[in-house]
């Protein structure tokens, strides 16, 4: 099948991959030290929620939100960069809550 990567292909993935997770690292949503926020279940946009924010990480000098509390089921959701809101698959069929103003 097909020839053997060099080094230096390898290298320029690695590189590349490196770069794509670096940029999507950035799309997660700043916090500025609240205790909460409002997200919107995209299910249901119309209706903003409070939920509380459960860790916070500093990350290239901002302060970022790490970990949201779940608005339905109380359990930890973490950032999702595809979906680009916060995911939870606690609690049966998944559910994106995306950050409302
Ligand atoms: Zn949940």
């Amino acid at each position: 099948m097909g020839r053997r990567q060099t080094m230096m292909e390898k290298y320029k993935i690695q590189m590349k991959a490196y770069r794509k997770k670096r940029m999507k690292a950035d799309s997660t949503p700043f916090s500025g030290a609240q205790e909460s926020v409002y997200v919107m279940d995209s299910l249901n946009p119309e209706k903003r929620i409070k939920v509380m924010v459960k860790k916070t990480v500093t990350r290239n000098q901002r302060q970022v939100i790490e970990c949201l509390a779940c608005p339905e089921c109380g359990a930890d959701m973490t950032w999702d960069n595809n979906w680009e809101a916060f995911i939870c698959t606690k609690h049966g069929k998944r559910a994106i809550y995306e950050l409302a103003p």
